[in-house]
């Protein structure tokens, strides 16, 4: 059996979109699965489209969440060029191949006579008005300057079937098949063209894509077998939506993989959630790593229908990696996060160990940890708790020893803050849980907050602390 070949086939748009995403990482799932080769090219054809600095965005991405390409434009290979504007040449060539065979032909209508074409369901299907130009029309034409471009002849009658590994049997009336461009008026050639070119003379043997080209396939086949070259295997993957009427696209504003990471996503978790997005290992787990995914990635764990992509999820996944990291990968990871802000002056490995658990993503950290620079006015009522017995009125009479205690404490730590809370619980004949409520909710006016009372001290230091007291006593005054 020959080598699996397999391509990712981006188009440098300016960002690399979930979808794109994920059909790179199914492609190399499924390459390295299988021993096969995994191949990076670029489609820059469509000038139109192009943006500077785009075609470093995908190499950046891929290196970064670890989908390695055996060839590509940066890495070589026996089978370049790798990026498709250098093959710009090569078009033409087939093209012409294809007209002498009866498969192509020359057209020369004007821009008036394809919008007079009946309009059809808002389509004006071409009437293969010059099919059946003479060879000697068609050449004075051309010298003269005549602009022209070539289509492909499409067989009016029968039907084309080809088998796609996740959708089944595809078939087409060939009668609907539209007599495509294959090379526009300005020489190069169309994506419907340059694809099938690309991937023969990349010796690619297996097409993975989204399923928006599930019914341009067809006309791509019929390519092949004009030239009279073997068909490639075909797996299609199921759109990815935002929700059941909308197809998730960066043009619509939704998040690429940029987007993502600057939200505080990790890539590997990114990576896991995209990997979820059409496919199920045959166990069902959901938290898997690059290695594992490696292992279970089967094509029969691809999902024909679409799949909604779901933050919230993304989001539980996300706190599951910030959770399993260690306190140095996590403060290193934090770091960005944390030193142009306010919570710049405070001590990273303090700030880290609190709020390391109960973040899902690094961009909630400074609204979660806010409160530490933002003290306001705030309710008494919260200082009600009824489960520790403690309420307003039991906050008035110990906030001052509260506040005498801990400025007896020099040496400032956690723990022995924490130990003096505890001690002067029993000293007040109270419930533990109520001193440490009582000393948070002064401390911070909020009912919830990442950490506990003496946590929280420990990060705001003495001073900051002591000062939080006697508003908060003044509060109740
Ligand atoms: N350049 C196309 C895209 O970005 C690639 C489609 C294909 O894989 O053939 O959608």
């Amino acid at each position: 059996m020959k080598q699996l070949r397999t391509r990712f086939a981006p188009s440098p748009t300016g960002y690399l979109h979930i979808g794109g995403l994920r059909t790179a990482l199914y492609s190399y799932l499924y390459v390295r699965k299988n021993n096969g080769k995994f191949i990076l090219r670029i489609e820059d054809t469509d000038q139109g489209r192009y943006v500077e600095g785009a075609v470093e965005i995908i190499y950046r991405t891929l290196r970064e969440t670890g989908i390695v390409y055996d060839e590509g434009p940066d890495v070589g290979g026996d089978y370049g060029p790798y990026i498709q504007s250098e093959r710009k040449n090569e078009y033409l060539k087939y093209a012409k191949q294809l007209v002498e065979s009866g498969h192509a032909y020359y057209c020369f209508c004007s821009e008036e006579r394809l919008a007079s074409l009946p309009d059809v369901n808002g389509a004006r299907r071409y009437d293969k008005h010059c099919l059946h130009l003479s060879k000697d029309e068609v050449e004075r034409r051309i010298a003269s300057g005549e602009k022209y471009v070539i289509r492909q002849n499409m067989p009016t009658t029968g039907s084309t079937t080809y088998h796609d590994a996740v959708y089944g049997d595809i078939t087409i009336e060939n009668s609907e098949l539209e007599d495509q461009i294959l090379i526009k008026s300005d020489g190069m050639p169309t994506y419907n063209f340059a694809n099938v070119i690309d991937d023969h003379l990349m010796h690619i043997n297996c097409v993975m894509r989204g399923v928006e080209y599930l019914s341009s396939t067809p006309k791509y086949n019929l390519l092949y077998d004009a030239f009279g070259w073997e068909r490639p295997m075909y797996i299609h993957m199921p759109p990815i939506m935002k929700d059941a009427q909308h197809k998730l696209s960066k043009r619509n504003g939704d998040a690429s993989y940029e987007d993502l990471i600057k939200k505080g996503f990790l890539k590997d978790a990114i990576i896991n959630y995209i990997a979820l997005l059409g496919w199920s290992p045959k166990d069902d787990s959901e938290k898997m790593s690059m290695d594992e995914m490696q292992q279970k990635f089967d094509i029969s764990g691809i999902s024909k229908s679409p799949s909604i992509f779901d933050p919230l999820k993304l989001a539980w996944l996300n706190s599951l990696y910030i959770k399993e990291m260690s306190a140095e990968d996590f403060a290193d990871y934090a770091t960005p996060w944390m030193e142009n802000g306010f919570l710049a002056k405070f001590d990273k490995t303090l700030v880290c160990k609190l709020i390391q658990s109960r973040i899902e993503t690094f961009g909630e950290m400074e609204d979660k940890l806010r409160f530490l620079v933002e003290f306001d006015k705030f309710d008494k009522d919260l200082y009600t708790n009824v489960k520790q017995k403690a309420d307003a009125t039991l906050a008035k009479e110990i906030l001052p020893a509260i506040r005498a205690k801990l400025s007896a404490v020099t040496e400032w730590t956690n723990q022995n803050l924490f130990d003096t809370l505890v001690n002067l619980s029993a000293e007040l004949n109270c419930k533990k849980g109520a001193v440490l409520w009582i000393a948070r909710i002064a401390l911070t006016g909020l009912a919830v907050t990442p950490g506990g009372a003496s946590e929280i001290a420990e990060i705001i230091g003495k001073d900051e602390t002591l000062r939080r007291i006697d508003e908060s006593i003044a509060m109740l005054n």
